[in-house]
């Protein structure tokens, strides 16, 4: 309890409880009113408002409240009172009273602010949001969010350890964990010329954690990649890791599962376990993205077969030089749709890689209208199309056709207002491939991170058919959002080093980079595997904001800059030299 202190008794939120009591409350100006000689304040703290009534009868406290500005910080004793029937105000839960105020104590002046915070309504550009980050969190959506955030989190926290998982903690100066991103470093000024470098995920000493007999690790952890910032992307975010031995990926995902449902029930959402699951190749052909929207359940459908038949000359060439035609059936998408929309939707497939698009719409009296509706006769009968859907059919490889399609399919959606099926819908994307080939580069690159196990059945093909090996890997995904990521790892040395080989990391690197690990996997490794949850993801979900920037507490900007303390900033001379570091650009230019 946190008891009362000479600051204050109750919180604005408790005061209807307190009736006919003497109180004394503390908190921010939100509004001022001022009425024939009466001034009222909304007096405002975490917990909510309640309204201030200043009598003139009450002449040094009514005096003070005509000085008083927005956002000033004060205490105030006063009397809690039922207002009047014609004054009630039901859109605020402390509405059938207010405080009638004897005595008020100014504890901080406010300047004028950079923006209001009483009228949310006010559009703020992020930049100043972010440079006043605490006024930002004063407003309603600010304080929201957070509040959610830590409700998820110990949500979290409590499922967790209900399965018997411990929270421990991991380094942030480290050696670098490949997750596929540059590393953040830091220079050691005892050990000059090393460096440090800050984790992009704890994978490396969660594995060492289950070596070390710990069985079920998790840890709400800080991740630092530094990457090239794409909308939903942070330098730093926050991952709910966890790792656990003697598992199989169905033990994980009824552990993940349950903490979801857990946080989903805090935003008062409810999820029903067990969540769907899709193979990866299934995933690709039926929706052409591994992270496939399924509150929709419309997908891409085949008409190969059917092409050849056809008088269609792109058609049928495409297929009998081994391609595929591929087809979209947007529901009511073609109501209202103009050649014009199909110009623009021909010039959008082939900005997503695709050769062109064949658009179809099918008419009300079900004939079709396409500047290529003479050749695609029984088209609407095959995909199921009705009068008033759009079909969208591409001619590729099929690698492409899918991808285009996919694209296409998360976009439609939102473009044709089409109805969702379900608020939610959560899947398990299972047995990716273990690697992919990067074409640039000429080499195999971990489709997840180097230290997932192939499926058991495919470690004998690893070097002979490569493409064909799936993995023990899997991704959580929500409403079209890959909010997750794990697999099954290698628990033996001899495996890790092939599979090492495999995506080019010779022999005396891997000793290099990751002899600890190897060492560990000979000292009696158990069999383990993990996930890793992006939580700003989820709590952005479940706040149903647009961007993980509303709901981290001090986000950076797209540009990886926070405008509240101007960090990254140039260091002196006399730190570089401490450290041993010399710098390229010898006096950088101040930003801004
Ligand atoms: N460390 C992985 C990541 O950050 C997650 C995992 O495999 O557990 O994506």
């Amino acid at each position: 309890m946190i008891g009362s202190s000479r600051y204050r008794s109750h919180v604005c939120a408790d005061t209807p409880e307190a009736e006919g009591q003497q109180v004394r409350l503390a908190g921010w100006v939100h509004r001022r009113r001022d009425h024939g000689g009466i001034v009222f304040i909304d007096l405002r703290d975490r917990s909510g408002v309640v309204q201030l009534v200043f009598h003139p009868e009450q002449a040094e406290a009514h005096a003070a409240a005509g000085r008083l500005s927005p956002e000033d910080v004060l205490s105030v004793i006063g009397t809690v009172v039922p207002r009047d029937a014609q004054t009630v105000n039901d859109r605020i839960p402390t509405g059938r009273v207010e405080i009638s105020v004897e005595a008020v104590e100014m504890l901080s002046e406010a300047d004028p602010l950079p923006f209001q915070v009483e009228d949310e309504s006010i559009e703020v550009s992020e930049e100043v949001r972010l440079t006043y980050r605490y006024i930002d969190l004063r407003r309603s959506r600010g304080l929201r969010a957070l509040e959610l955030r830590s409700r998820i989190t110990s949500a979290i926290r409590r499922s967790l350890e209900g399965n018997g998982f411990l929270d421990v903690e991991t380094p942030m100066l480290t050696r670098s964990t490949p997750e596929g991103a540059r590393d953040f470093l830091v220079p050691s000024r005892l050990h000059q010329g090393y460096w440090y470098a800050l984790p992009q995920s704890p994978q490396l000493f969660k594995q060492l954690l289950m070596v070390g007999g710990i069985e079920r690790y998790y840890q709400i952890a800080r991740c630092f990649r530094d990457e090239d910032l794409r909308a939903d992307r942070q330098p730093e975010f926050t991952q709910v890791d966890l790792e656990a031995s003697f598992v199989e990926p169905d033990q994980v995902y009824g552990v993940v599962e349950d903490f979801i449902v857990a946080a989903c029930a805090e935003a008062g959402q409810s999820l029903a376990a067990p969540f769907a699951r899709l193979g990866w190749e299934e995933a690709m052909r039926r929706f052409g993205s591994d992270r496939p929207d399924l509150r929709y359940s419309f997908e891409i459908q085949d008409w190969s077969q059917q092409a050849l038949g056809t008088d269609f000359a792109v058609f049928k060439k495409t297929v009998e030089g081994g391609g595929v035609i591929r087809a979209l059936v947007v529901p009511g998408g073609g109501r209202q749709f103009s050649r014009k929309d199909g110009d623009d939707l021909v010039a959008e497939a082939q900005g997503l890689g695709a050769k062109g698009l064949v658009w179809v719409v099918v008419s009300d009296d079900g004939s079709l209208r396409s500047p290529v509706a003479k050749f695609l006769e029984g088209l609407d009968s095959d995909l199921g199309a009705s009068p008033g859907d759009l079909i969208a059919m591409v001619a590729d490889d099929e690698v492409t056709a899918s991808s285009v399609l996919g694209a296409l399919r998360a976009r439609f959606p939102k473009r044709y207002g089409l109805e969702l099926e379900s608020p939610w819908a959560a899947v398990w994307i299972t047995d990716f491939p273990l690697v992919e080939w990067n074409v640039e580069e000429a080499r195999w690159d971990p489709s997840h991170h180097p230290f997932t196990a192939p499926k058991s059945e495919h470690v004998e093909i690893l070097e002979s058919d490569t493409a064909a090996v799936r993995a023990d890997a899997y991704d959580l995904v929500m409403n079209g959002v890959e909010v997750g990521g794990g697999s099954i790892r290698i628990h033996d040395t001899a495996l890790q080093q092939r599979v090492f080989e495999l995506i080019g990391v010779g022999a005396q690197e891997a000793e290099e980079k990751f002899g600890f690990l190897l060492q560990a996997l000979k000292l009696g490794a158990p069999p383990h595997g993990g996930f890793a949850l992006g939580l700003d993801r989820l709590v952005m979900l479940l706040a149903g904001e647009q961007s993980i920037r509303e709901v981290i507490p001090f986000p950076k900007t797209a540009s990886g800059a926070d405008p509240l303390t101007g960090a990254p900033a140039p260091v002196g001379a006399a730190q570089l030299e401490e450290l041993a570091v010399e710098s390229l650009v010898p006096d950088p230019v101040p930003e801004g």
